[in-house]
């Protein structure tokens, strides 16, 4: 089962990642957006571990607590598109996993609450380029894992892959959502930027637990 120590991980790791990453989601966005992904999220995830080293916030004590960090942080910091996306996403995920240790099915309600988020707040669908091409194959994948007794560790994993393998399944596609969708055919060939780091993200999820 998943802790808050793993969540805690998790968070500082995104942080790394999102980092590391951060030139490569700046020129996927410039190719069909505004350029500022990279920087948006790389400043977001900055700004929640400022935000979990201040002595004065206080201690996390489940899962739930640190992804309400990470929402809380994200919505006022990050901006633009995704950062109202994915506050909605984590602050719904902390709700579910609020108080609980996650096991694999905890993880594929966490997930499924994120999609939930995310489509509320931006109304996009499977196959409109955005990252819930990445969140809802994610979701279903950690849920086939759960119903067949798998682990939590197990069911990040396969979420994560299917999160890979959707955020690829956006590369040929023309955009109906967000900035991309006012290329029209010119988004095709190109992937989308949420996409790909929501992959990013769910990948280092599934790393942390294992
Ligand atoms: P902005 O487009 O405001 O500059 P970002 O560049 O940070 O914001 O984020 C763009 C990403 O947001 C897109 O790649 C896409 O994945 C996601 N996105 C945009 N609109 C939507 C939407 N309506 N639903 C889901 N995701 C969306
Ligand atoms: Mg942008
Ligand atoms: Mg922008």
């Amino acid at each position: 089962v998943l802790d808050v120590a793993w969540a805690t991980e998790w968070v500082r790791r995104s942080a790394a990642v999102v980092g590391e990453h951060r030139m490569e989601l700046i020129d996927l966005d410039r190719a069909i957006g505004d350029g500022d992904h990279g920087e948006n999220l790389d400043r977001g995830f900055k700004a929640v571990l400022v935000k979990l080293d201040n002595p004065d916030t206080p201690e996390p004590e489940s899962v739930g607590d640190v992804l309400k960090l990470v929402a809380t942080t994200l919505m006022s910091t990050v901006g633009g598109a995704a950062g109202p996306l994915y506050g909605t996403a984590y602050l719904r995920a902390a709700k579910v996993a609020d108080g609980a240790t996650v096991d694999a099915a905890g993880v594929a309600a966490l997930l499924d609450a994120a999609v939930g988020g995310i489509v509320a707040r931006g109304k996009a669908e499977v196959g409109d380029k955005t990252m819930v091409d990445a969140w809802t194959p994610a979701a279903a994948a950690a849920l086939e894992v759960a119903d067949g007794g798998g682990t939590a560790t197990q069911a990040l994993r396969a979420a994560a892959t299917a999160a890979r393998t959707g955020a690829e399944s956006t590369d040929p596609l023309v955009a109906r959502k967000g900035r991309a969708s006012y290329l029209g055919e010119r988004a095709i060939g190109h992937r989308d930027p949420g996409a790909e780091s929501s992959a990013l993200l769910l990948a280092v999820a599934a790393d942390v637990a294992e």
